[in-house]
Formats: C-alpha cells, sequence, structure tokens
C-alpha cells in the first residue's frame, strides 16, 4: 500500500511517518475509537479532485463519537476544510479514500470512556476498487450474527465493532466467497461486512431499516434518492427474511468503498437469472457519474478539493 505523505494529528498536519500512538492508547487495547470512511474522485477531463458528500459524512462520524461520550471541539464544516487542508498539501491526482479517525487517546488501564482524552486524525490515501468482483460477487449468509444496538451500537462506526466484521468477512473469504450478508439477532437481514444492503422484489426495491442494526450508510441514503428520483423506483424500508435473499429478483450492496456491488449468487444460488439486473445497473451507471462530478444535478453531492 502507497503511504500518505501527511495527516492530520494533535491538532496539525505533519509527515505521515510522525502520526503514531504508543501500545497503551486506550483506542488500541479496548476499541475505544470511532472512524469515518469518504472517498475522493479524480475527474480526468477536468483534471480536479471531488470528495463525496463529506458532511454527511462528518455529521456521521460526529453523531458516532457522541456514542462514545467524546468530545470534540470540531463541526462538519471545520472537519471538512481540515480535510481539504490535508488534500491540497497531498495533491493526489487520481482516486483517493480519507480516513477520520476520533479515539481515546490517553495512555492507561481501565475499562470505561469518562475522564479520557479524546484525539483526531484525518489521513488520504489512494484507493481504487474494493471489491474485487463488483459486477457479479458470490455472497454467503454468514453464521455470525450483527452486534445489537444493545451491545454495540452499529448505527455508530465504532472501532471496536469492526471485529463483527472482520469475523463476517474472513469467514466468507475462506469459504470462497466474495462478501457475506449477516443476519441481526432476529434472524433477518441486517447488512454486510461493510456495506448496506437491497434488493428488488416486483420491482420495487427493499433495504433494512435504521433500526435493523445497521450502519446508516451514506450511499444507502444516496441510493434510496437516486432510485425514487432518477429511475422513479418505489423504495420500501422494511425487515427483509434470509428467505427474500435466495427469490429476488436483483440483490446489491451499497457502501463508500464498495460503490454499488452488484451480486449475481447467494449461497452458490443464482438471483434472477445469474447476472446483473437493469436497477442495479441503472443505479451503477448513475452512481459512478454521480461521484466524479459528471452530473450536473448532483453536483451539490460533491466537493471540490
Ligand atoms: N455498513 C457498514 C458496517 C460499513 O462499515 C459501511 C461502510 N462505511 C457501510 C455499511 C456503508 O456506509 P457508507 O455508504 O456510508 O460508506
Amino acid at each position: 500500500m502507497e503511504h500518505p505523505k501527511y495527516a492530520f494529528f494533535e491538532g496539525q498536519i505533519v509527515p505521515f511517518g510522525e502520526a503514531k500512538v504508543g501500545v497503551l492508547t486506550h483506542a488500541l487495547n479496548y476499541g475505544t475509537a470511532v472512524f469515518g470512511g469518504i472517498r475522493g474522485y479524480w475527474n480526468d477531463q477536468q483534471q480536479r479532485l471531488y470528495i463525496f458528500r463529506p458532511i454527511d459524512h462528518y455529521q456521521r462520524f460526529i453523531q458516532s463519537t457522541r456514542l462514545l461520550s467524546m468530545e470534540l471541539e470540531y463541526s462538519p464544516e471545520r472537519l471538512c476544510e481540515l480535510t481539504l487542508e490535508l488534500l491540497r498539501k497531498e495533491r493526489y491526482q487520481r482516486d483517493i479514500y480519507i480516513r477520520p479517525l476520533a479515539y481515546k487517546a490517553d495512555e492507561l488501564i481501565g475499562v470505561r470512556l469518562h475522564n479520557l482524552r479524546d484525539a483526531l486524525s484525518i489521513v488520504a490515501l489512494p484507493f481504487d476498487r474494493y471489491m474485487k468482483n463488483d459486477d457479479h460477487a458470490h455472497v454467503t449468509v454468514s453464521s455470525w450474527r450483527r452486534v445489537d444496538d444493545n451491545m454495540i451500537p452499529a448505527r455508530g462506526k465504532i472501532s471496536g465493532a469492526y471485529v463483527n466484521s472482520s469475523l463476517i468477512k474472513t469467514d466468507a473469504y475462506r469459504s470462497g466467497f466474495d462478501e457475506a450478508i449477516v443476519l441481526n439477532q432476529d434472524g433477518h437481514i441486517s447488512e454486510g461486512s461493510a456495506m448496506n444492503v437491497f434488493i428488488v422484489r416486483n420491482g420495487t426495491m427493499i433495504t433494512p431499516a435504521i433500526t435493523d442494526n445497521i450502519l446508516e450508510g451514506i450511499t444507502r441514503r444516496s441510493i434510496i434518492e437516486l432510485a425514487r428520483e432518477e429511475l422513479k423506483i418505489p423504495v420500501v424500508e422494511r425487515p427483509i427474511d434470509r428467505s427474500e435473499l435466495y427469490i429476488c429478483d436483483e440483490l446489491f450492496l451499497t457502501g463508500t468503498a464498495a460503490q454499488v456491488t452488484a451480486v449475481t449468487r447467494v449461497d452458490h444460488r443464482p438471483i434472477g437469472n445469474g447476472e446483473m439486473g437493469p436497477v442495479t445497473a441503472s443505479l451503477r451507471e448513475l452512481y459512478a457519474g454521480i461521484v466524479r462530478a459528471q452530473n450536473p444535478k448532483y453536483m451539490h453531492w460533491t466537493v471540490l478539493v
């Protein structure tokens, strides 16, 4: 992996190699950190870099910090400015991924959230495709369950909760699948290891509600709006049964990293005719243009670096 040249760390932009924490850091020992994942897209024609929905991402980031009783003095707008400052120094001319992290920074022993110092770092690195087969993925239903709201809230992007995601992903990978879909405690579909889930049945798009132990995805929100506004397809948020995955017409995953990933097989069963469906294909194309600031109607979703 190509390393960034700089990082925002301890209140200023420093050389990347100086952005380091000690082994006793609370967040490293107890998972008491929250993070974000934002993409920047290079528009080759314009020779410009755009960030996709950074304010929305930073609003969720701040909500995540609240779940861990953190007190950061940054607004979403300020975090966006800091990110732009960092990117103007990095001068990337390619697609990138931005990783803000808020973490319990004290080096001590003690399981708690209170009376600890909160710190912030931001780095940006080169980034291309996340899912290898993003136009024909084969997924399984994980034997793991999603963390419950009363265990570790899935609506926060909490570092410790990504042990759950990692268990889900690695077992799927080692069994030969591209990704896994995980059920929540009551046996309904929750999400992928790092992406939200949509199915299409009889011309309606269906996705689990935000009370089904999912991360409230920014891509999910964007795709719901695009389906309704551009494709004029109804979108319903409701519990999805596992067996609906096996009989749906289309299935796709959404996420900043995964973008719109077409799933064409679940547990060795073909979805629809076993090829990417028309709704998935249309949304992939729309989304790909919008994130690169090539669609005048959705320029407000992108921020120029
Ligand atoms: N669920 C989980 C668990 C995730 O980690 C992600 C990636 N951030 C998503 C869903 C998708 O969210 P977003 O579209 O905001 O990237």
